[in-house]
């Protein structure tokens, strides 16, 4: 073996097992498999035009030489972004722990209570800081949040609003430009009006139905909002603050106002800036609206014993049930980014955080006070820490700061604002005085800093206690917070145990080549507004990275701005909503769906303002073709789009796809393609080539970004020409196309910082590596399926009898036995495996991605365990419902108690085979109860007692 080469330690299947695999399952070569499975008329004729690979310790010098052509200034520049501490217990643990960052969104509770603990601490914190009832496990940025809010309020418009079409929403001009830009993308489909004023100017009419506040304002000016609010309510009118998580432990909290939401960024918890993500961002509001909020929310509940579990709450909110009537898409979200704020939080404590707020703020204080000392007029009357000075000669003032390598916010020609964050210390004050002081010819600082105002009035100061949960009050010495770490991972299966087989999801290796720069500082201290100049080493890698992308995909250009697969839906069809709108044709709205599709399929087209017509799948599980003749035929003269993706849902390359897509184009329909599957098409097939117009990746499945426990993801799109005009914009930094659509994210490149491993498995594996891993992800699938034949049904197979990348197996008949799919899912966690993906597309079945990343010994471990609960399924009778399957998960507990009253033995129960005993993962909670939970929602780590109580 080539040692340095990166694909063989990338590809798990080793060139001695392939023989072995290929004749299970029947071909002579890989070739032949691959032929047997990819339709020739969508085949490439040649391979990818991207460079040879590199090798690992190659590309960490490449990463190195780039990163170092970034310039690494101080950065005051604010505006929802600020320089912030990740503590190193925090960065070793998490950031660069493979138990946190490889696990996947925790759908499987059982052995998901670590990631859940601590997502359940970060939404008590939420709750807590913004003085709200209830907070989510999490949204992509600050931006996305505050439109959330808006349209959660849109939904919630009372009775006579919907009526009277009230569709008014009020926005204040502190609003941060890259929130109004993505107000404004998604008010437009929805025909929300924004009118945009200064708060002491709106009138309450009743045509409003919300309103949204920044607090503090984009410059920093504190106010006062409870009358605000009050007057709001009192017509009718919701109101949702993007309040700063920070101040909050100093100002009083918009919850005490009684608004309807707050949301936020996380960022400043602990969080690099990245050049703009991946971050978490927050979203808190009122009880009475919980089975509205975008999102997940982790609740308690309790476990078959009745011990206290937590879950995901209200999973069927999600769009997988509500599809065309969801009013969010938000599917990935920022998992890893909301823990380690959590931690932030648990680290410091309520006392640790309130002293970083006070000494950001009395630094922000005594550099206003020596800046007025020096003439300088500082605008806001209340700041935290943020100030706004007059200065006459800005021009002069930015030369003098980039030479000291310092950036601060220039507002206008005689205005800037400064933001203080922890970062900041006391040998900073005097370059910063200096480059103020320069511009208006004085050449030394003299002022003093003793006797300092009070800024923050009674009635904005905080006074009421959070954080008082011994969790946030336990872990404030390294050593405890490191064991806290460590308790919650071993709770958790992720991919450094084994095998997360997730169907749809690509589960592949996330490797530690790619991880590494991510922990770098001149990648991680880069403020997304930064000028371009000092991002040379980013525009580098985002370039190639868009290019790699192009070429991959066959399409014309990419934008990496959306922070999700959902998001990229959104954009994808607001570029095409874009393209019929300049063309003239504003009624083209229909949007075409297969019923297998994604829940945020038809989510994704209700928001961008098009209605949803679904089209049926025939018995082979492919796109009904007569039927869908007949829906385009009938919306012809209205069509604007179909998503599809592909292979499909149900794991098969359709062999009709390019008349399919044709089909659209004849009648003036653009083609969306979920790329989802990418993993079965890169370096053999291509989106272009099958005719589609635009898709999205999702560089957190085929693009090897970790899943993080849920996110972050970043799902960019790739077009073709005619769509490239309309690809997103960012109001700070002109990013997208020359009619651009507003902002899908609020920093230019999304989640830039997670695009270097994207970047790294692109470069490491180079033309024949990335297809190789398209190769043998459809050989590991193919085998899986040959091994289960006689055991389980696959659902569906191509022409020719095979599987894409992923394939799904029946559950429906074991019901006969009493056994259902779930049954199924639980006991795989006895044999140390997690579920594949549970009845998406269809109820009652299996989705099976094994991907290119597992060693034939894994594949073989896994089809043991499925072979081996077969026969268990045999043994199981709906007469007797006290089996091995029914009662599974087994815990430690259980099988360790001096009481065993079950029907088999304790060693059936948790070492059914051989190789269990070995490395043995034991799943701490035995089955959680979901409908206690959801009927009895806690959403943060208040004591159950204390409900109890109450
Ligand atoms: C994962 C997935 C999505 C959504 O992607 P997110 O990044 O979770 O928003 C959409 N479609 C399909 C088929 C998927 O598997």
């Amino acid at each position: 073996m080539k040692t340095d080469v990166f694909a063989s330690r990338h590809i798990g299947i080793r060139e001695e097992d392939l023989e072995k695999m290929c004749s299970v399952v029947g071909v002579k070569d890989l070739d032949e498999l691959i032929d047997q499975t990819i339709p020739h008329d969508i085949r490439l004729k040649e391979s990818l035009n991207l460079p040879p690979a590199i090798s690992e310790y190659e590309f960490l010098g490449l990463l190195e030489n780039l990163s170092n052509q970034n310039k690494v200034f101080k950065s005051y520049i604010g505006l929802g972004y600020n320089e912030s501490i990740t503590p190193s217990v925090i960065k070793r643990n998490i950031l660069e722990s493979p138990g946190w960052y490889t696990a996947y969104t925790p759908y499987q509770a059982e052995i998901a209570q670590g990631r859940l603990e601590a997502l359940l601490n970060y939404q008590t914190m939420v709750c807590d800081l913004t003085g709200m009832e209830v907070a989510n496990a999490s949204l992509l940025d600050e931006s996305t949040a505050a439109a959330e809010a808006m349209t959660m309020l849109f939904d919630l418009r009372s009775r006579g609003q919907k009526k009277d079409g009230v569709l008014k929403f009020f926005v204040s001009d502190e609003i941060l430009p890259q929130t109004l830009s993505l107000l404004k993308t998604r008010a437009t489909p929805l025909n929300i009006e924004l009118v945009l004023d200064t708060p002491a100017n709106f009138e309450f009419s009743s045509e409003y139905f919300g309103a949204i506040l920044q607090y503090p304002g984009k410059y920093g000016q504190v106010n006062d909002y409870s009358s605000f609010v009050e007057k709001a309510k009192a017509n009718d009118i919701k109101v949702a603050v993007a309040a700063d998580i920070l101040s909050l432990t100093v100002l009083t909290p918009p919850g005490e106002w009684g608004v309807d939401v707050v949301v936020g960024t996380t960022q400043r918890f602990g969080i690099p800036l990245g050049y703009g993500g991946p971050h978490a961002a927050f979203f808190a509001t009122k009880e009475n609206y919980k089975r509205n909020i975008p999102g997940r929310i982790i609740g308690v509940t309790k476990d078959t014993d009745g011990n206290r579990a937590l879950r995901m709450a209200l999973q069927t909110r999600e769009q997988h049930i509500k599809r065309d009537k969801a009013t969010s898409n938000i599917c990935t979200a920022q998992v890893l980014l909301a823990v380690m704020a959590g931690l932030y939080a648990v680290y410091h404590g309520p006392k640790g955080l309130i002293y970083i707020a006070n000494k950001i703020h009395n630094y922000t204080k005594i550099i206003a006070k020596k800046l007025t000392a020096h003439g300088f007029e500082q605008v806001n009357t209340c700041f935290f820490d943020t100030i706004r000075i007059k200065a006459q000669n800005v021009k002069s003032l930015r030369t003098i700061t980039e030479s000291k390598k310092i950036n601060i916010n220039y507002i206008d020609e005689e205005t800037v604002s400064i933001s203080i964050n922890e970062a900041f210390s006391e040998k900073d004050i005097r370059p910063l005085i200096l480059c103020f002081l320069e511009s208006q010819g004085i050449n030394d600082d003299t002022s003093k800093e003793e006797d300092l105002d009070e800024i923050i009035t009674a009635s904005l100061a905080r006074k009421s206690s959070f954080l008082q949960q011994p969790v946030f009050n336990t872990y404030h010495s390294e050593t405890d917070l490191m064991r806290y770490i460590k308790k919650l991972e071993r709770k958790d299966l992720a991919l450094n145990h084994s095998m997360i087989s997730l169907g749809s999801c690509t589960m592949k290796l996330n490797a530690a080549s790619e991880m590494l720069p991510l922990s770098w500082a001149n990648w991680g201290n880069i403020h997304p507004f930064a000028p371009l100049d000092q991002a040379k080493g980013y525009q580098l890698v985002l370039k190639e990275l868009e290019e790699q992308l192009n070429i991959i995909t066959g399409f014309a250009a990419t934008s990496l701005q959306p922070n999700s697969g959902a998001q990229g839906e959104y954009a994808g069809l607001m570029t095409i909503r874009a393209y019929h709108h300049s063309r003239n044709d504003h009624h083209r709205d229909i949007c075409i769906i297969p019923a297998s599709a994604h829940g945020t399929n038809p989510a994704s087209a209700v928001m961008a303002g098009m209605k949803v017509i679904v089209t049926k799948t025939d018995e082979h599980g492919n796109i009904d073709v007569i039927d869908l003749e007949e829906k385009v035929k009938e919306h012809s003269e209205n069509l604007a789009a179909l998503m599809v993706t592909y292979p499909s849902t149900h794991g098969v390359f359709e062999s009709s796809i390019k008349y399919i897509t044709s089909l659209i184009h004849d009648h003036g329909g653009q083609v969306y393609m979920d790329g989802a599957n990418m993993n079965a098409q890169v370096g053999l097939t291509n989106p272009a080539t099958i005719g589609a117009d635009v898709c999205h990746l999702n560089l957190h499945k085929t693009f090897a970004i970790p899943h993080g426990g849920g996110g972050p993801g970043v799902g960019p799109i790739c077009v073709a020409e005619q769509l490239k005009p309309f690809l997103p914009s960012n109001p700070v930094v002109k990013t997208g196309g020359a009619n651009a659509i507003t902002a899908i994210s609020g920093a230019p490149w999304g989640s830039a910082l997670a695009c270097l491993i994207s970047y790294g498995y692109i470069k490491m594996l180079g033309a024949s590596g990335v297809t190789d891993a398209t190769r043998y992800s459809i050989l590991s699938a193919n085998y899986i399926k040959e091994r289960l034949n006689g055991a389980y049904d696959v659902l569906y197979t191509g022409e020719k009898g095979r599987a894409a990348h992923e394939m799904i197996i029946d559950c429906r008949p074991f019901k006969t036995n009493g056994i259902e799919v779930t049954d199924i899912a639980k006991r795989l966690m006895d044999y140390g495996f997690h579920a594949p993906t549970v009845s998406f597309p269809v109820a009652g079945t299996m989705m099976i991605e094994p991907t290119e990343s597992e060693s034939l010994s894994e594949l073989d471990r896994f089809c043991e365990a499925m072979l081996s609960i077969r026969k268990e399924i045999d043994n199981a009778s709906v007469e007797d419902s006290n089996n091995v399957l029914k009662n599974a998960p087994h815990t430690l507990t259980m099988v360790t108690s001096d009481n065993w009253d079950f029907p088999y033995s304790r060693q059936l129960a948790a070492f059914p085979l051989d190789y269990v005993s070995e490395n043995k993962f034991w799943p701490t909670v035995r089955r959680t109860d979901e409908a206690f939970g959801d009927r009895n929602l806690i959403c943060t780590c208040t004591p159950i007692e204390a409900y109890a109580e109450a």
